[in-house]
């Protein structure tokens, strides 16, 4: 039974590498019908906030990735680190360190001096034979595990291959501060362990740890889950993605108007691949998803990509779900949806030709408010030799079929009886109604509006 988590530590937003995290760990159990568990890891009091606790949990929701178990908090566990902390006390496999933190900050320099990695030494480590000085007054412990002296520990990691640390490299972590606390560490150890998870999949920021955490794992005599680490992403230019690249946070991208299938299938294909599979749905890219195929350099964004995904599933989206994820971003504009035309009409006909959310919420926009065109726009367009086709047009339109194919034939009509061509016609009409030079075929958009409101924009060519 396959058993993958999420463990944030909710200091700011979901961003987009936790995202795509989350979304493998998701797809991992999802593919071998296995249970994905959220952990908010949030011991850190100084950084975490309730705000960034919900901030996850609203793009977790927004991508659609749900959690089968939790969400988990380390800080209502803690009765349980501390349990754990006295089992290891009391089998040796941890110890108590009463060097006091100025005399640790004084070793540390001097180690620093010497050009050394700064390490504790061992003071209070217990050895056969060793006699450890008496605890020395008011002072309290912090807990140190009992680090393997020697030999290796070593991991396959399920993307970057073997790796393999000496234990003459790991001094003894402290794992419960001198107030008691348990450290970040062994946290993750301990509720990997009780939520008997059998895949860790994240980021290689933290490939540093997963020595340190294998051996308290040992030294618990439980399983060791298997590591997928996967490799950072890098933005647009090859930087390492920051705030300077734009949306960082997965719910900006909601408010770019995005949609979740085209950021978590973009998300998908940033560090793994099935072929040359660009296109895929969630369930298809469960069915597919391993970890054999992600690659262990760093990805590359790609907004152009993004961009053309989202196109893409725009088109493909019903109109009536685009309709309600409009309405909201036209409301918070102060727009009022009349009962004429209908948003999904007009989605249905401009959905092609958008590129996100917002631009539909622009190209909606103008059946509802008074719009006025501009001057030069007018000029450019309400020629001389236009005027006159306009005005038949116009006449015709009050009492036309409405619907495009009669609207089109009237079009026709009246730029075939001044030698016009289409677009002299088209272009005007277009501007008038819309206050743009671009727009779905004219005969479609006419049609969208109610009769009298058409009339009416059009009127103002006088
Ligand atoms: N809480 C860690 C983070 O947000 C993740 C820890 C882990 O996945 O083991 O970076």
């Amino acid at each position: 039974m396959i058993r993958t988590r999420f463990a944030p530590s909710p200091t700011g937003f979901l961003h987009i590498g936790g995202a795509r995290t989350a979304l493998f760990s998701w797809a991992y159990a999802r593919r071998h019908g296995g249970s994905f568990i959220l952990r908010i890891e949030d011991t850190d009091l100084a950084r975490s906030t309730p705000e960034a606790v919900q901030a996850i949990l609203d793009g977790m929701k927004w991508l659609g990735l749900e959690h089968d178990e939790g969400p988990f908090y380390q800080t209502q566990r803690m009765a349980r680190y501390q349990t754990v902390i006295e089992e290891m006390l009391a089998a040796g496999t941890a110890y108590h360190c009463y060097m006091p933190p100025e005399e640790l900050d004084r070793l540390r320099e001097e180690q620093r001096a010497q050009g050394l990695k700064a390490r504790y030494n061992g003071a209070w480590r217990p050895e056969p034979g060793k006699i450890l000085p008496a605890p020395p007054a008011g002072v309290l412990p912090a807990v140190r595990f009992r680090n393997p002296g020697d030999g290796v520990v070593a991991w396959n990691d399920l993307v970057k291959g073997r790796i393999e640390i000496a234990n003459a490299e790991l001094d003894d972590l402290v794992i419960a501060r001198a107030d008691g606390t348990p450290t970040y560490n062994f946290c993750v150890v301990v509720d990997d362990s009780d939520m008997g998870i059998t895949h860790v999949i994240r980021g290689d920021d933290h490939v540093n740890n997963t020595p340190r955490q294998i051996n308290i794992l040992q030294a618990l005599g439980v399983q060791v889950p298997l590591y997928a680490h996967l490799s950072m992403i890098l933005g647009d230019d090859g930087q390492k993605l920051s705030k300077r690249h734009g949306a960082v946070s997965v719910m900006q991208y909601d408010d770019e108007g995005y949609l979740p299938e085209a950021v978590l299938n973009y998300l998908a294909r940033l560090g793994w691949s099935h072929g040359d599979d660009e296109i895929f749905s969630m369930p298809q890219f469960c069915e597919w998803f391993d970890l054999d195929h992600i690659t262990p350099s760093a990805a590359q964004f790609n907004t152009e990509k993004l961009n053309w995904l989202n196109a893409h599933y725009l088109k493909r989206a019903e109109p009536a779900r685009l309709a309600a994820l409009v309405l909201p971003r036209l409301e918070a504009r102060g727009v009022t949806i009349g009962t004429a035309p209908s948003l999904e009409a007009i989605i249905a006909l401009y959905r092609e030709r958008v590129a996100n959310l917002n631009e539909l919420a622009d190209a909606a926009e103008v059946f509802y408010i008074d719009i006025a065109p501009k001057a030069e726009l007018l000029a450019r367009h309400l020629t001389a030799e236009a005027l006159p086709a306009l005005a038949d047009f116009v006449a015709g339109l009050a009492d036309v079929a409405w619907e495009p194919v009669a609207i089109g034939a009237l079009i026709k009509q009246s730029v075939s009886a001044h030698g016009l061509k289409m677009p002299k016609l088209a272009m005007p009409l277009r501007v008038l109604l819309t206050g743009q030079e671009q727009t779905p075929s004219v005969d479609a958009l006419i049609a969208l509006f109610p009769r009298e409101l058409a009339l009416e924009r059009l009127a103002a060519a006088g």
